[in-house]
């Protein structure tokens, strides 16, 4: 099993200026490469290709021994390779009848990670082991860096990747033949419903994940953001609200990322089979349907307005959570199973009577038919529980 760990560095102030070096370097080759292929194409119809690119590093770094020179000879062909593959995805999509933008040059904001692809060879993931007490990862140019190593890493280590995120630096850690730790089984097996006001309510009652947190985040995001757009271009002040704003997302991710952890650890630990709802399909089926305005066109959508940056929080959190959960309970060993969740939210589970007038509120769930109440939310998790266990009763029919 592959998978990856990240950690937060804990650079000194002179091993965060080499950091920024590090990525500023590693971006002004993205940015050069970029440049070379763009003018090679239009002034002479050439493509280049990766090949050539990494060939011709060799001489970038002997004529910069001082800049470009510093760095891992691996971690700058990575580079390279992350441009090649931007072209080959434009090709891509220009093949497919698409019109795609062309491959872009990166920012200061928008080039965050410097990969080296193999442990080892420019980088060295737990570089002084013999120390007691603190972990290092050893980078070229940079040294021998503290990492705040709050799990242990298990497996092959592979690739290393340093992400600088707002002011806080990481590492990536990703792992080869990580061993698999079952899980003994429960016997149990359990529905989850995806929501708003929790983040999963399960078959069972339980509401997990509160994510009242990511509402308050939300808050001062919009705040933070409504005073962004007020300042001026190219001021200083106008730069401090940006990174007030990448904070803020930032914490708001950090928080949707514990929740989720939190909340599949729990399911992942109590339950043999968990069915869950297929995501592509959840995501059609609630987008706020738009109303039209009587006149050919459109309203705008009061409720998507209203909530549209909670959502958009609360959204991105549904795919990161069933991401965590599909690789914890690959880990354990437990069967997850995706359904369909159509009409879930307004079927009865105790009668199956289903109509829209069952579900009161967004909270509320009472039977037209057969006066059943539940919290809406729970009876869904209910449904969704015998659709994947019809589900997979009819697999093994078959
Ligand atoms: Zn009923």
């Amino acid at each position: 099993m592959r998978r990856s760990y990240k950690f937060l560095l804990r650079p000194t102030v002179g091993q965060t200026i080499a950091l920024t070096a590090c990525l500023d370097d590693h971006r002004a080759l993205y940015n050069a490469a970029l440049e070379h292929r763009r003018t090679a194409y239009r002034k002479a119809g050439v493509s280049i290709r990766y090949g050539e690119q990494s060939a011709d590093l060799k001489h970038i770094r002997a004529a910069d021994t001082a800049g470009q020179g510093r760095w891992s000879f691996s971690s700058q062909q990575a580079t390279l390779r992350r441009l090649d593959r931007a072209f080959a995805a434009f090709f891509a999509r220009l093949k497919a009848g698409h019109t795609p933008g062309f491959p872009r040059f990166k920012g200061t904001g928008s080039f965050d990670t410097v990969e080296w692809p193999s442990d080892g060879d420019g980088c060295r993931w737990d570089s002084q082991s013999e120390h007691p007490t603190t972990a290092y990862v050893r980078l070229q140019g940079v040294g021998h860096v503290r990492v705040h190593r709050h799990r242990p890493v298990r497996g092959v280590v592979k690739t290393i990747s340093v992400k600088r995120e707002g002011s806080r630096w990481y590492v990536i850690v990703s792992c080869d033949e990580v061993p698999a730790e079952a899980l003994p089984a429960t016997g149990r097996t359990v529905g989850i419903d995806l929501g708003v006001a929790s983040l999963v309510a399960t078959s069972d009652g339980a509401l997990l994940d509160n994510p009242r947190h990511l509402a308050a985040c939300a808050d001062r995001l919009a705040s933070a953001q409504r005073d962004l757009v007020r300042r001026k271009r190219g001021s200083t002040r106008r730069r401090k609200a940006v990174a007030r704003v990448a904070a803020l997302h930032a914490k708001a991710r950090r928080r949707r990322l514990d929740g989720a952890h939190k909340a599949a650890l729990a399911l992942v630990g109590g339950y043999d089979v968990i069915v869950c709802e297929d995501l592509r399909i959840t995501n059609m089926t609630r987008r706020v349907a738009p109303k039209p305005d009587g006149e050919g066109g459109y309203l705008p959508s009061g409720a998507a307005a209203k909530s549209g940056l909670n959502r958009s929080i609360l959204d991105a959190g549904w795919g990161v959570f069933l991401t965590i959960l599909s690789h914890k309970a690959e880990s354990a060993g437990r069967e997850l199973i995706a359904v369909n969740p159509a009409q879930t939210s307004r079927t009865c589970a105790c009668c199956g009577h289903c109509a829209r007038e069952n579900r009161r509120t967004q909270a509320e769930f009472v039977c037209t038919a057969c006066g059943h109440s539940a919290h809406a939310d729970v009876n869904a998790a209910i449904n969704i529980l015998r659709a994947g266990l019809a589900l997979r009763e009819a697999a093994r029919a078959a």
